[in-house]
């Protein structure tokens, strides 16, 4: 199938609350078109090089999410134009995203991301770690960035129901946080879970954006 035939029949299963974030790490500027054309404007990258370029290249009314691990050093390349960061998993790291949010004279959106799965390899805060964060004043002074909400990634693996543990240990965490810190910002309502292999069992799970690469697109020859 096509990127578009893709698209169109994803659209039709998603429901009105759930956003399809297009992840297109890898895909061409012809591709990315195509998917654009057909009427996507929300897309995913997970380098800070590549999300950098293709913002130079593609149209600008494409709202780029940086979905992969972010280093500090690197926050300066996308804080003047990125739409939201789905990896915050440091209290550092969002600190440099305030500064330099700040420099842009704008607020950054952003997820606080959480290791839900068995691999080590995944990055991610814990809930008493992200509880650390939200209670500090260094967080609570900062006036650039705008929490909106948590992502996770589950494990690989065709245990459904461990996928399904996980995704609700998220969905968990993102109802404890909101009661605790963000009961008065509405803002704070994304639950950022689900690739192509397992979106269906995050929107069962609550989740109000996936992040689709592959069932777009088509399969990547690398990561
Ligand atoms: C690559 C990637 C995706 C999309 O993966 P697919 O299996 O191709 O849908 C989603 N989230 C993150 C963080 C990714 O790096």
């Amino acid at each position: 199938m096509s990127i578009s035939e893709n698209l169109k029949y994803l659209k039709a299963s998603l429901p009105p609350g759930v956003k399809l974030v297009a992840v297109s790490k890898t895909k061409s500027d012809p591709e990315i078109l195509e998917a654009y054309n057909t009427g996507q404007r929300v897309f995913g990258e997970n380098k800070v090089q590549e999300l950098a370029a293709k913002y130079e290249r593609m149209p600008r009314d494409i709202e780029w999410h940086l979905i992969g691990h972010l280093q500090s050093n690197k926050v300066k390349y996308i804080a003047p134009f990125v739409s939201m960061i789905h990896s915050v998993d440091s209290g550092k790291l969002l600190e440099v995203i305030d500064r330099e949010g700040e420099k842009n004279k704008r607020v950054i959106d952003c997820l606080l991301q959480f290791h839900i799965a068995l691999e080590e390899t995944k990055f991610g805060l814990s809930p008493n770690e992200a509880r650390v964060i939200l209670s500090s004043e260094e967080y609570l002074k900062m006036k650039h960035v705008r929490i909106c909400g948590v992502m996770g990634m589950a494990t690989f693996t065709d245990d459904t129901a461990r996928v399904r543990r996980e995704f609700q240990f998220l969905h968990d965490t993102f109802i404890r946080l909101k009661n605790e810190y963000f009961a008065d910002h509405p803002a704070f309502r994304e639950l950022s879970m689900g690739m192509s292999d397992d979106f269906r069992l995050a929107m069962e799970c609550g989740s109000t954006m996936v992040r689709i690469g592959s069932a777009v697109f088509g399969a990547r020859k690398y990561l």
